[in-house]
């Protein structure tokens, strides 16, 4: 069979994991809803032994998601919370970690109350690039977390300059890329040992799936990686791999909806009087514009903005914006808005939230892809709701 070379994004998203089934020609591919598979000896199987090991329909999609990320292994999880587990499982005991001082709240709180006691954690501003890579040498982690843009300050760093560092000394570098998605940024492509997604996100894009996945290149780790899954237990079920499947093939249509709605919206907040200030990637009063221009393919549909008159104008705004869903998440088809402060990023305790920025009058969104002149017209109506 002829086999075209270097395929593009939304042809590996349609098609690789998803060749018609060998044994019947359904184009859709089966949700292999089995926990168990038959053997016709004692340990001879046809590669399949028990679900939680392995489904051909995970399978499916760790090949497709892969290929997304120019990787050579993926590992689909039950929730991006649980790969992160993982990874921190493959770190030897007592080690350094250095991460980024603006990650997603999760992460903070399973960094900071779960492996609190195994691991010296050190959060540090990665995109203050000098102070990040003197931290590198001064700590000599064994693993570099990064997330970038950031959640939810959509700070920027340079993901080849912390990956060579961190490559250099020896240590494992993982970028969360759930923000970008791997249409507008491949880490892997600069350097990062691996590109981690929360796949609940941009990836699965329809908010009805709760799934997370680690690609890389690394066979040791990857090895490792799988005993670990297989050892632990965060196993992806069948139908959910399915559902993934499925909204992964619109990821670069949408994508490119998502950012050019954010674009819009991002201006138009940027003018507005009752904003204080704006933040998003593809505005040029972003402080990392130039490094955004050079390292993704695009801005992305995350926007955040401080709303004059604090928490009292940010409660009104939110309870008056009505297409916007007033939710927790984001990367869904339709668009989503919150209080990172009370929300998302709670688990912050409130002295560590304001140091960086994180203030109660903070608000995100999750830029969806209706039509953009129906978002303005929501979020100029909850405006004037306000003071
Ligand atoms: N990373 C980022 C940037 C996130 O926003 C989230 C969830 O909101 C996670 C990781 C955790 O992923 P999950 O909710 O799929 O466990």
């Amino acid at each position: 069979m002829n086999k075209i070379e270097n395929l593009g994004f939304s042809t590996k998203a349609l098609h690789v994991g998803n060749e018609p089934d060998k044994t019947n020609g359904a184009v859709a591919p089966a949700i292999y809803q089995t926990s168990t598979y038959a053997q016709s000896s004692p340990g001879v199987h046809q590669g399949y032994e028990y679900s939680r090991t392995h489904n051909p329909t995970r399978t499916r999609l760790q090949d497709c998601l892969a290929s997304l990320e120019n990787a050579k292994h993926c590992i689909v999880t039950a929730s991006g919370m649980s790969a992160e587990m993982l990874v921190l499982h493959t770190i030897e005991k007592g080690a350094n970690i250095l991460c980024g001082d603006d990650v997603y709240g999760g992460t903070y709180r399973l960094f900071t109350t779960v492996f609190n006691k195994d691991f010296n954690f050190t959060f540090a501003d990665s995109s203050q690039l000098d102070l990040f890579l003197a931290k590198i040498e001064e700590l000599r982690p064994k693993l570099i977390w990064i997330e970038s843009p950031t959640n939810p300050l959509l700070k920027i760093c340079d993901i080849k300059a912390i990956s060579e560092a961190g490559n250099r000394i020896g240590a494992y570098t993982v970028v969360d890329n759930t923000f970008m998605s791997p249409y507008l940024c491949n880490p892997l492509d600069l350097g990062a040992t691996i590109s981690y997604h929360s796949v609940s996100k941009y990836i699965n894009g329809h908010s009805d799936v709760v799934a997370g996945a680690l690609m890389l290149n690394d066979e040791v780790l990857y090895k490792d990686l799988a005993r670990l899954q297989n050892s632990i237990g965060p196993s992806q079920s069948p139908f959910d791999s399915w559902l993934v499947l499925r909204g992964v093939k619109t990821l670069g249509v949408r994508m490119e909806q998502h950012q050019m709605n954010a674009q819009v919206i991002a201006e138009f907040l940027e003018g507005h009087s009752l904003v204080e200030k704006v933040t998003y990637p593809g505005l040029k009063s972003h402080p990392q514009y130039e490094l955004a221009k050079n390292q993704y393919r695009g801005f992305g549909g995350m926007i955040t903005f401080y709303i004059k008159g604090g928490l009292d104008n940010a409660r009104l705004f939110l309870e008056n914006i009505k297409l916007f869903v007033l939710a927790e998440s984001l990367g869904g088809v339709e668009s989503l808005i919150e209080s990172p402060a009370i929300m998302t990023h709670a688990s912050i305790p409130k002295s560590e939230r304001e140091k960086i920025g994180l203030t109660d009058n903070l608000i995100r969104l999750s830029v969806g892809i209706e039509d953009v002149n129906d978002l303005l017209e929501d979020i100029k109506l909850a405006f004037s709701k306000c003071n």
